[in-house]
C-alpha cells in the first residue's frame, strides 16, 4: 500500500528508516498529471531499487508564463490510482509552503547550456528546475534518479547540476514514450482541443523524415526543410527548431565531427506549448 506523505519532516523519517534496512531508493520527480511516460521512469525505477519514492509537485518558480501555471493539469486521485499500479511505495506531495517556507533567491549558473532553446524561450525557467530538484535530491536522498529524454535539455541540467554539487545519486536517463500516433506523451496534450490532437502528430511525423535527410541537407538547410514544413500547417507556431549536440546542447553546423546529434523543437498548437526532439546519429 503506498504512503502519502505531505511534510518533508515525514518522508525524511520513512527515508531514515528504508536507509538503516539496508534498501536502495529510486526517486522519480514528476508534477502530476501522470501519464504512461511518466509510469515507464517509475517502473523502470522500481525495478531496479527496493523502494519508489514518487514526487508531484508543480513548481511554480520554474514557470516563466502564469497562464501556464494556472492551467497545468491536475488529478491527484487518477494519480494515485497509476502510483499503486506500478508500486509505488512513498508519494511525496508537499505543498508550496512546504516547499518554500522562505522565499527562494539562489542563482545557479550553467553557462552556455542553459542559454539556448528552453533556456531561451523560458527565463528562468531551468533556475527554477534546478532549485526544486536540488531540494528535491536532498530530501529523498535516492540512490538513482529517473529523468526522461522529453525534456532533454533538463536532463543535461540537473547531470551538471548534480556534477557541480556533487550530490551522491546516479541519474538515469529514460527514453522518450509515445502515443500510438507518434505523439510524445506530456502532461499538456490534456489541454488539446480534439482538433488540435488530431494534428498533434504532424511533429512527430516531420522528425521522423527530417532524421533521415542528413545525407542530402546540412544542418542549416534541414532546420529551413522542418521550418517550412510548419509553414504550412497554420495551426501550428515554431517557438525554436535547432540541431544540436547532446552534451552542452550547441548548434551544429557541420554534420562531419559531429556525434550525438538531435533535431529540438518546441511549437505552439493554439495556446499550448509542446516540445520534443529525435536524434538523428
Ligand atoms: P513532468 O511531470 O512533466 O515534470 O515530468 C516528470 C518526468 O517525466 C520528467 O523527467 C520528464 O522528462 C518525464 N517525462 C514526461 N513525459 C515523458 C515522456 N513522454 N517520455 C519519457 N519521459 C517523460
Amino acid at each position: 500500500m503506498m504512503k502519502v506523505i505531505p511534510t518533508t519532516d515525514a518522508i525524511k523519517a520513512q527515508i531514515a528508516e528504508a536507509q538503516r534496512a539496508g534498501k536502495t531508493i529510486g526517486f522519480v520527480p514528476t508534477m502530476g498529471a501522470l501519464h504512461e511516460g511518466h509510469l515507464a521512469l517509475m517502473r523502470q525505477a522500481k525495478r531496479e531499487n527496493d523502494l519508489l519514492v514518487v514526487s508531484i509537485f508543480v513548481n511554480p518558480i520554474q514557470f516563466n508564463n502564469m497562464e501556464d501555471l494556472k492551467k497545468y493539469p491536475r488529478n491527484i486521485v487518477q494519480d494515485s490510482i497509476m502510483l499503486e499500479s506500478v508500486g509505488c511505495d512513498f508519494l511525496f506531495a508537499p505543498d508550496e509552503q512546504e516547499m518554500y517556507p522562505e522565499p527562494v533567491t539562489d542563482q545557479y549558473e550553467f553557462g552556455k547550456l542553459s542559454e539556448v532553446m528552453e533556456g531561451a524561450s523560458r527565463p528562468g525557467h531551468f533556475n527554477g528546475v534546478a532549485i526544486v530538484v536540488r531540494k528535491l535530491l536532498e530530501i529523498v536522498e535516492p540512490d538513482k534518479a529517473y529523468f526522461g529524454e522529453k525534456d532533454f535539455q533538463q536532463l543535461a541540467i540537473i547531470q551538471q547540476l548534480v556534477k557541480n554539487l556533487l550530490l551522491p545519486v546516479e541519474i538515469v536517463p529514460c527514453p522518450i514514450i509515445r502515443e500510438k500516433d507518434g505523439l510524445a506523451m506530456s502532461s499538456r496534450n490534456m489541454r488539446l482541443t480534439e482538433n488540435e490532437r488530431f494534428n498533434a502528430p504532424f511533429i512527430y511525423q516531420t522528425l521522423t523524415k527530417a532524421v533521415k535527410l542528413n545525407t542530402v541537407l546540412s544542418p542549416e538547410e534541414l532546420k529551413k526543410w522542418i521550418t517550412d514544413k510548419f509553414k504550412s500547417r497554420p495551426e501550428f507556431k515554431i517557438d525554436y527548431v535547432e540541431i544540436a549536440e547532446d552534451e552542452q546542447l550547441q548548434t551544429v553546423t557541420h554534420w562531419n565531427d559531429a556525434k550525438g546529434v538531435y533535431i529540438f523543437i518546441a511549437v505552439f498548437l493554439g495556446n499550448v506549448r509542446l516540445i520534443d526532439n529525435m536524434r538523428i546519429f
